[in-house]
């Protein structure tokens, strides 16, 4: 049966490793597979890459006012499985666009992401898959300042944590960092 399966994880979790990997398992046994990506990540333009693997694999690029494109596609090609990566950037009617995917088409959907910002709140596309997925995995990753779990994306200029601020930052002087809950507030109030 089909599933909407939404896998996520901090900033360094290796989502796209994951995703690559996937990817190849797939399309090794010679199946068919889509792979979509939102323009507002802006590394990679037309691919999905990964620090940690030096292979890359294309990905169409989907705006926040492609309404249907992915749905289209997919019945076009009708592949094993669509992949999609920085889904926390997909707006919520494009989330139900992938649901339709699964439960119209049959096709499964595998898509990845951040759930929550730097202000730890939920993106609203994240918070709809939250909503509507089959299943919820979460991707493991280390706190850059603790042993802990890192769970937070925390946002930093000029060495500065940032509590407030746009969710969509392009072109500013910023840096990310994974904390822990315990670190982040630590690192909020000013405490090192
Ligand atoms: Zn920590």
């Amino acid at each position: 049966m089909a599933k909407l399966i939404f896998r996520y994880g901090s900033m360094n979790a290796s989502k796209s490793a994951n995703l690559i990997m996937d990817w190849h398992n797939h399309t090794s046994n010679g199946k068919s597979v889509l792979s979509f990506k939102s323009t507002l990540d802006a590394r990679d333009y037309g691919y999905i890459t990964s620090r940690a693997i030096s292979t890359r694999i294309p990905a169409s690029l989907i705006t926040p006012e492609m309404n249907g494109i992915m749905y289209q596609m997919t019945e076009w090609f009708m592949p094993r499985i669509v992949f999609v990566d920085e889904v926390q950037f997909f707006t919520p009617q494009q989330i139900e666009e992938l649901a339709e995917i699964v439960d119209v088409l049959g096709v499964s959907v595998q898509a990845y992401g951040l759930t929550t910002d730097f202000k730890r709140e939920l993106f609203e596309g994240s918070k709809r898959l939250l909503e509507l997925a089959d299943v919820v995995e979460r991707i493991r990753s280390e706190c850059t300042e603790c042993s802990n779990e890192g769970l937070m994306n925390a946002r930093f200029i000029d060495g500065v944590l940032q509590t407030e601020g746009q969710t969509v930052l392009v072109g500013a002087e910023q840096t990310y960092r994974v904390l822990c809950r315990s670190c982040y507030t630590k690192l909020s109030k000013g405490v090192v």
